[in-house]
This record gives C-alpha cells, structure tokens and sequence, in this order.
C-alpha cells in the first residue's frame, strides 16, 4: 500500500477536527441512511499530483474529538498533530440547499450533493426494519424524524426542473431509501421516481436496494432506465449479521449474490456492487466478503466503519487505520480477477470513491 493510500485511510477512520465556522457552513443531512452523508467532502491533493482526490470525512461524531487531524483553511491543509499532513480544500454546499418548493420542503431535503457535483435522495426518511425493532445498529435513518415520510414524485421532479431551469451541473442521481417491508411497495417506491427522473434527464441514475425475491424486479428497474445498482450486503459474517442487522439478516447472504450475479449479466461487473463495513467484523471475514462478491461478478465497495449520532453504535470506535491494510491489499489484488476496467463505472460510489480508498488500491 502507498503512502497516500494509508493517509487517506487514517483520514477515513479519524475523522477531522473543524472549527465551530467551518462546521456552520455545513448543515448537517437529517436523514442519513448507513452512509456517511453527515461528513464533510474535501479535495485532496497529494504532494507531487495536481489530480484532486475526493474524500468525505467525519466532522461531528464524538470519537472525533479526539482526531489528530485539523484543517487550516487559509493554508488549505490539513495537519496531524501540527505537521503538515496533505493539501486539501473543502468542498462546499450549493446555493440552491436553501430553495424551497411551493410545500414548503427545502430543496436540501429532497436532495443532498455528494462530493461535487452528485445529487443524493434517501426516499423515505425511515425504515420499517428500524419501526419493527429489527433496524441495523448503526444505522441512523429515522433518528429524530417528527413523522414518517416519503419523498414524492412530484417533490423529485420539481426539484430537478428547477435545477436545470437554473443550469446547475450535476453529473448523476443516486437513490436509497430505508426498507419497506412490503417488497412491491418497496419496488415500485423505486420504480416510479426512476421513470419520472427518466422524464427529466438522461444523467445515469444509481440505486442502493435490498435484494428482492423477486429478480424480474431488477428487470425492470434497468428497462427503466437504472445505470448502476448496488446490493449492500455490509457484514458477511452469519452470526454477525444476525446481531448487527436483525431483519436484514433475515434476506439471505445467497439472494445478495443471486441479485449481484443477475444484475451483472444484465449490465456487467462496472454497474454492480456491494458495500461491506469494514471494522464490523473481523478482517478475514471482510476478505472472504470480498472475494465472494468478485466471484458472482461484482465490485465490493469498502468502506470504513463510522459510527453515527443517532444510530445504536454511536458510542463504538471506527477501525484503527492499520486494521485497514490487509483488507483494502486484498481488495486491490482480488480485483486483478475481475478485470474491473474503472472507466466504464457510469455512477454510484465506486466511481465517487469519497467513502473508501477503493480507487487507490486498483490493480
Ligand atoms: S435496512 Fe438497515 S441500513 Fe438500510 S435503512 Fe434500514 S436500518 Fe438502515
């Protein structure tokens, strides 16, 4: 593993201390899913490379606190314990978070920009997993909420209009949503937004969704009109699973990889994948995870265990950066079996890469 790759992960399990007018600039993303939309995107540059490496970085949680890292905004750096650690910017919040549509609804809580220029939905801003005592620990979707709602078609489409009316440049929508136990429900939530953004724009259109039974489904979601999907099986371990995610581990590791495998035929390996948590589990589990996604035919999506305000875990510690080393060697000498070709990704996190030191460790 390069040098850059460690910082960036010491960067990813630390987070990084901002003062208090920073933190203002950045309102903080009420519905947050597993993800780690709460954190902060920065422009890495490193020494030697005007090519900017994209990360999101943990800002407000409290194990942050005690991060080595702060950013100096006039030396457009950032710094460990006082030495000088990597040029970096910060990426900041469009204009347009504060437009509100004739309901009311602030145009930031139908959609969230990741990185620069990506526009986020969680469709509903909580999970019937979570409503039933069965919601993934740390996970913090539905935390806080005054009621249950679903982000609705129209809601979608007037937000994207105005955008474009606006000439707003965003390269690609990405979709999640909390589950809904009723698996047609749960379909057509998606199904319908993704033929009414089909109305709007052509930009490839990226969803996060649980594995249905039912495979036609995923048939259906790329007729209408879905560039990448990713089936987010997080912890592999089965006994695991079942403490950490208790109605997710109800759907079984095998229709993960059956809906990894379908999918891939229909749109190939660039399209689909998969995020496993890393510092949830053991490490060699986290390999195994690995390899068994790469062998239906799909990319693991790695990311880095953060645990968020308002989910169960919220008082754990992320993983310690070295933990990190064997598992993101194996992912990039793993992925010399897929012959994953980056440049064909169309959307999604793989090709965002600000949650992960995916893209760092290609082959
Ligand atoms: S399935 Fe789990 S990770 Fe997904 S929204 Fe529900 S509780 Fe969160």
């Amino acid at each position: 593993m390069d040098d850059f790759t460690l910082k960036k992960l010491e960067l990813l399990c630390n987070g990084i201390r901002l003062p208090e007018h920073i933190l203002t600039r950045f309102s903080g993303y009420r519905f947050k899913r597993a993800s780690l939309s709460e954190g902060v995107c920065f422009d890495l540059f490193p020494s030697g490379s005007s090519q900017a490496i994209p990360i999101n970085i943990a800002a407000r949680e409290a194990f942050v606190c005690k991060s080595p890292f702060m950013y100096d905004e006039n030396k457009k750096a950032i710094f460990k314990n006082g030495q000088h650690f990597v040029q970096a910017s910060l990426v900041e919040p469009p204009g347009w978070y504060a437009c509100v549509l004739d309901d009311g609804t602030s145009f930031q809580e139908v959609f969230q920009v990741h990185y620069h220029s990506i526009l986020a939905a969680s469709l509903t801003n909580f999970c019937e997993f979570k409503e039933t005592g069965r919601g993934c620990r740390f996970c913090a979707l539905g935390y806080q909420i005054e009621k249950p709602k679903i982000k609705s078609v129209e809601q979608v489409a007037a937000v994207l209009k105005e955008l474009i009316k606006q000439n707003i440049y965003f390269n690609e929508v990405n979709l999640n949503a909390g589950t809904l136990l009723d698996e047609k429900k749960n379909c057509d939530l998606y199904l319908h937004i993704v033929q009414c953004i089909r109305k709007i724009t052509s930009v490839p259109i990226y969803i996060q969704i649980c594995p249905p039974k039912d495979m036609s489904f995923i048939d259906r979601l790329i007729e209408m009109g879905v560039s990448s999907l990713s089936f987010n099986l997080e912890i592999y371990d089965e006994e695991l699973r079942k403490d950490s995610m208790p109605g997710k581990a109800r759907i079984s590791r095998e229709r993960y990889f059956k809906a990894m495998a379908h999918a891939s035929k229909l749109l190939g390996a660039e399209q689909i994948s998969s995020w496993l948590i890393a510092g949830l589990e053991p490490v060699e589990s986290t390999i195994t995870a690995i390899k068994h996604i790469i062998s239906v035919g799909a990319i693991p999506f790695v990311t880095v265990f953060r645990p968020l305000i308002g989910s169960e875990y919220e008082k754990r510690l992320p993983p310690e950066p070295n933990t990190l080393i064997p598992i993101f060697d194996a992912l990039g000498t793993s992925l010399i079996h897929l012959k994953y070709n980056r440049q064909k990704t169309k959307c999604g996190c793989v090709k965002c890469n600000c949650c992960s030191a995916f893209a760092e460790v290609l082959p």
